[in-house]
């Protein structure tokens, strides 16, 4: 019997009407003649509301009790659709993380993944039972309960499918597929019904927010299938898998965007060795993480630095820069979250001159003033003031011709 292991997001299990829903396509596709592996994820905000009711109980919260806590969340609703299948006569059965053996290494909050071992799912399997699991959730080398970071289900999801060496791994979420750019922001955005490992991670990461990063890479590594598609319609969904020749000819994939954005600027850094590598290392040592670096011409011997960090790292980047800024001898600094990220992605790019220079182009002539740049093979990303990303976004649809895609 061939294998699927199906993940379900929050929205889709917000409440007990959507575990029915959920419940109800589970079944259909076990009389398929599906063997099925179900992944949840905590039913709506109920992860947000564990950490509000956390933050009452004072400021110093200890990761490993957070994990404790915001772990719960996944076991209800996991509990809720074994339950709801098996009044449905589609025998079930929940288990936690690590009854389904999802080792992690001991990095509370951001675990990942070591190793599956999954022995107790394929006897249920083997029983006839579907096994929901408990999404977000593993076990550390010491035995204690971890979870692995924000969308940390989408992960759980394809480590089982590789495990497992399930057929596909299939994400339900509240949303068709993945688009060429967010449809809220433009009209005309298209569905994608494939897109590459990279493009997908490239898209991930700079905020296209329909799965976790680290899941992408997880099913690039292990050569998963991936089908992200809506829980709520019949919809065809977006298939992640190898580049395709067809995607090669695509020049770019999607315009992504990302306002979870903050930039610092270093004034009059000393031009000598040593010095990037002392305020990078201090701040990977605060456990920030830097997103772009630029460095400009050198004059009297000094640079200036520029970088972008998460906005949601900023308070705890500001005493940490300012230290840095002493240490390194530069002469002061100014930051700022009012900027936001714009990027262009695709398969195509490596082999296309001129891409880069099109997407300027088309910033200049919306007069959108780009503060910093970069590339890799197959994206480019412009920070820019927050208040044009939609502008931005929509100029750079139209540009490529996105609004055209097949
Ligand atoms: N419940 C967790 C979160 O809200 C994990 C997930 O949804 O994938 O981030
Ligand atoms: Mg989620």
């Amino acid at each position: 019997m061939s294998l699927i292991v199906a993940k379900f997001g929050g929205s889709s299990v917000a409440t007990m009407e959507r575990i029915r829903n959920v419940a109800e396509r589970v079944k259909g596709l076990r009389e398929g003649g599906q063997g099925l592996v179900v992944v949840v994820s905590a039913m709506g905000d109920t992860t947000d509301d564990l950490i509000e009711l956390a933050k009452q109980a004072g400021s110093e919260l200890s990761c490993r009790e957070m994990d404790m806590l915001l772990s719960t969340g996944e076991q209800q609703s996991a509990s809720l659709l074994a339950l709801t299948l098996s009044n449905m006569d589609c025998e079930a059965i929940s288990l936690t993380g690590w009854q389904a053996g999802v080792q992690s290494d001991a990095n509370h909050s951001k675990s990942r993944i070591i190793n599956v071992d999954p022995e107790r799912i394929q006897q249920e399997l083997d029983n006839g039972r579907v096994v929901v699991v408990a999404g977000f959730q593993g076990l550390s080398p010491q035995g204690d309960i971890t979870t692995l970071g924000r969308g940390g289900s989408d992960t759980s999801a394809v480590a089982l499918a590789a495990a497992l060496q399930a057929e596909r791994c299939m994400i339900f979420t509240d949303v068709d597929g993945v688009f060429t750019a967010d449809p809220r922001i433009v009209a005309q955005a298209r569905q994608l019904t494939s897109v590459s490992y990279d493009e997908m991670l490239e898209l991930a990461s700079l905020g296209a927010g329909v799965m976790q990063p680290r899941a992408v890479e997880f099913a690039m590594l292990y050569g998963v299938d991936v089908e992200i598609l809506s829980s709520f319609s019949d919809h065809y969904g977006t298939i992640i898998t190898e580049v395709s020749n067809m995607e090669r000819q695509r020049i770019v994939t999607g315009v992504a965007h990302d306002l979870n954005c903050a930039r610092f600027a270093i004034f009059d850094v000393p031009d000598q060795p040593g010095v990037a590598k002392a305020l990078f290392r201090g701040l990977a040592n605060a456990r920030i993480n830097v997103d772009m670096v630029i460095q400009s011409a050198m004059r009297d011997n000094r640079n200036d630095i520029a970088f972008t960090i998460e906005d949601d790292d900023l308070h705890k980047a500001v005493p940490v820069v300012e230290e840095l800024v002493k240490e390194i001898g530069a002469s002061g600094m100014v930051y700022g979250n009012n900027v936001a990220k714009v990027s262009i992605v695709g398969a195509g790019m490596q082999s296309n001159p001129g891409v880069a220079a099109d997407m300027f182009e088309a910033l200049a002539d919306a007069d959108i003033n780009i503060h910093m740049i970069s590339t890799s093979e197959i994206k480019v990303s412009c920070v820019i003031d927050e208040e044009h990303i939609r502008e931005a976004v929509q100029v750079l649809h139209q540009k490529f011709g996105l609004d055209k895609i097949e």
